[in-house]
């Protein structure tokens, strides 16, 4: 598997020197500035997120953050444990409303909808903005139903025949098609890790989602579990939009067109993947990817 460090040098020796000079700040950035610096914004976002704070409590766990996710990209979310990486992709289908006391203030856009307006109903919103958890977390109930319920609840079949095409095609989607279609009436649980983490994806994309969000996905799973979910998102980001959590540099870096690195609750630089690892802008980003930090 490529390293980070592979990746940086193929990616520095097919990148002229005069072209990484050029890419360098015209100023030095200072490393106490916690102003965002990078590409924040795309020509086709799907989500926007402007001046976004976030507290637990009289706690301040994100600051300032405005960022646009662009449709069919995989955008990667990496920095320190605690840095508010999970914090800020529960704003973008309002999974913290589910947290006490925790307080979302600015504004996130799904297309044109203000997500946080007080008559968005977060039940359809969690279908368009799904989200897949760090532990596999199948219902307890078939395989089948496990895709099957949600298709019921949001009324996406017209009947039996409807319900178990959408069930096959989130599940050949998935990938996990040929490993479950004989055992479909056998308990979800009953799968191996890796292949409960893809029901988990199958699931989401059944409802039809705009957006699925990754809160560290394959932290649970060995490492041939983890290929074959980094291959299933980059299919999926033929159709959906995909932000991930991640605490590996190597699988940001594998995964995504675009990092967002986070410290202590600052979004300190976005852009496009390769430029943020092979020569970040502000010394923040430097210190973390070359491990000085983290
Ligand atoms: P990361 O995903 O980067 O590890 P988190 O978003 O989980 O970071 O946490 C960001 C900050 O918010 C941390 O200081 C953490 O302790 C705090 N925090 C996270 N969840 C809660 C919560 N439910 N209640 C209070 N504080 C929280």
């Amino acid at each position: 598997m490529e390293t980070v460090i592979e990746k940086q040098q193929v990616l520095q020796r097919s990148v002229p020197e005069t072209t990484i000079e050029s890419l360098k700040p015209k100023v030095a950035i200072d490393r106490e500035d916690r102003r965002t610096v990078g590409d924040l914004f795309v020509k086709n976002p799907r989500m926007t997120c402007r001046k976004v704070d976030v507290y637990y409590g009289d706690k301040q766990a994100i600051r300032d953050v405005s960022l646009d996710i662009g449709a069919n990209e995989v955008i990667a979310m990496i920095g320190p444990s605690g840095c508010g990486k999970s914090t800020f992709i529960r704003c973008l289908n309002r999974m913290n409303d589910t947290v006490e006391g925790c307080r979302v203030t600015g504004e996130i856009r799904l297309d044109e909808t203000d997500i946080y307006d007080k008559r968005m109903d977060v039940v359809p919103l969690r279908a368009q903005v799904g989200m897949v958890f760090q532990k596999p977390n199948p219902f307890p109930k078939s395989i089948f139903e496990n895709i099957a319920y949600g298709v019921r609840i949001h009324g996406l079949a017209n009947d039996k025949t409807d319900l178990e095409e959408i069930v096959q095609h989130s599940l050949e989607r998935a990938g996990l098609w040929t490993e479950v279609k004989d055992r479909l009436p056998q308990p979800g649980t009953g799968l191996s890790g890796g292949q409960q983490q893809r029901l988990c994806i199958a699931r989401t994309i059944a409802v039809n989602p705009e957006v699925i969000l990754m809160d560290e996905p394959c932290s649970a799973l060995d490492p041939i579990a983890t290929a074959k979910i980094e291959d299933l998102m980059d299919e999926l980001r033929q159709k959906f939009t995909i932000a991930i959590v991640t605490h590996s540099m190597q699988q940001a870096a594998r995964v995504s067109q675009r990092t967002a690195y986070f410290h202590l609750g600052d979004l300190i630089e976005v852009g496009e993947t390769d430029q943020v690892f092979t020569n970040p802008l502000h010394p923040l980003t430097e210190d973390y990817i070359t491990g000085r930090f983290g």
